[in-house]
């Protein structure tokens, strides 16, 4: 329990907050597993910073969205919204909760941004605070769309190299940060920590069935279940190997890329309408899209298209991200590094004027 200490001792250096701190806002969010809200400090000492705060108040899973958080702090902490602090709260009438910190990053997250009419317009002008005068076309949202898509990879990335599965990667859990005007993750309540064995038994009820890999546990049900922490902390570098439990993720931010490409999978219905299509034809892709092609409509058609420039790679980047088997899907730091990327991204484009 080491981690646990080091953690401990690290925190003591940093602000500490208190219920009466914290005056409540409005409501974020509602879950089943807790509220989150928008809030601010009662009183503003400049050691612990003002500005909006988000406060989630969480039941079971709080513990470890904690523990994740403070992993993620000290590992790759511009992978995730930035988190000032946890504690466990006696005294609310509903009950032991957990009280976890964040920075108020934005507004937005990219599920309401995928909303707009104007996506992927809209993300440009928050990436680069103006509005461009190019003309609007396909190569323009191809490139916001290459740019969005690096910014998650690089912040998956961040996690998976700490040893983190998210387990819950949808637009909703992405949220626009307005101070570094980039994407980053949220959410790390479903998350596993294969490095030291901290949920380490998928709880697959958590998942999310509209962006969930079709694989029901992310590890092998073969591997002897829970070991303990320092047991797991040597084989998990192995069990990693043999599973690839990252390539879940991968799965479901490959879905997200799909839904930027085709604005007529931004909604609920027909993205769960997709899934069904696409285990009809085995997880595959490329015989989905020669069912669907022939008889595309023009929103379809679109995203095919936006997908074939520049020789199909950003089809080739898709068709490595959603795949049946997870061994096959591309791992985020390669496909960082897959040609879809070779091209400048948005923040060159704003130079060229
Ligand atoms: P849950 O999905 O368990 O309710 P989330 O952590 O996803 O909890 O937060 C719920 C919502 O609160 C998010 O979808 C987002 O709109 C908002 N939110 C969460 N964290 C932040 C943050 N750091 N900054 C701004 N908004 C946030
Ligand atoms: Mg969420």
């Amino acid at each position: 329990f080491d981690m646990f200490v080091l953690a401990f001792v690290e925190r003591l250096f940093r602000p500490t907050y208190k219920k009466d701190d914290i005056v409540l806002g409005k409501k974020l969010g509602e879950g089943s597993f807790g509220s989150v809200y928008r809030v601010s400090l009662a009183k503003k000492p400049s050691s612990k910073g003002g500005g909006d705060l988000v406060l989630k108040r969480a039941t079971e899973y709080g513990a470890v969205e904690i523990w994740m958080n403070e992993r993620v702090r000290r590992a790759c902490a511009n992978s995730c919204a930035d988190f000032l602090y946890g504690f466990l709260e006696n005294s609310s009438k509903k009950g032991a909760e957990y009280w976890l910190l964040w920075r108020f990053e934005g507004e937005a997250t990219l599920a309401d941004l995928m909303q707009s009419r104007e996506f992927p317009y809209n993300v440009e002008a928050l990436i680069l605070g103006e509005v461009q005068e190019l003309p609007k076309g396909l190569d323009r949202e191809n490139r916001i769309i290459q740019t969005i898509m690096g910014q998650l990879l690089f912040a998956l990335d961040g996690l998976h190299s700490t040893g983190i599965v998210h387990r819950d990667i949808k637009p909703q859990n992405i949220i626009f940060s307005e101070g570094s005007r980039t994407f980053k993750i949220i959410d790390l309540g479903a998350a596993a920590d294969l490095r030291v064995g901290i949920n380490y038994i998928p709880k697959e009820f958590l998942l999310d069935p509209r962006y969930a890999a079709p694989e029901q546990y992310i590890m092998s049900t073969q591997t002897p279940s829970a070991p303990s922490a320092p047991v797991a902390a040597a084989l998990s570098p192995v069990l990693w190997q043999l599973n690839l439990p990252d390539r879940f993720d991968i799965y479901s931010v490959g879905l997200i890329f799909l839904q930027m490409a085709f604005p007529g999978l931004r909604n609920d219905n027909s993205l769960i309408q997709f899934n069904r299509q696409l285990k009809r034809c085995d997880y595959d892709l490329v015989s989905w899209r020669q069912t669907v092609e022939p008889r595309a409509g023009p929103e379809l058609r679109k995203g095919f298209e936006l997908l074939d420039l520049d020789g199909g790679i950003g089809w080739e980047l898709l068709t490595s991200m959603v795949r049946f088997k997870a061994r096959r899907r591309i791992s985020a730091k390669t496909a960082l590094a897959h040609p879809y990327f070779d091209r400048e991204g948005l923040l060159a484009l704003s130079f060229i004027q």
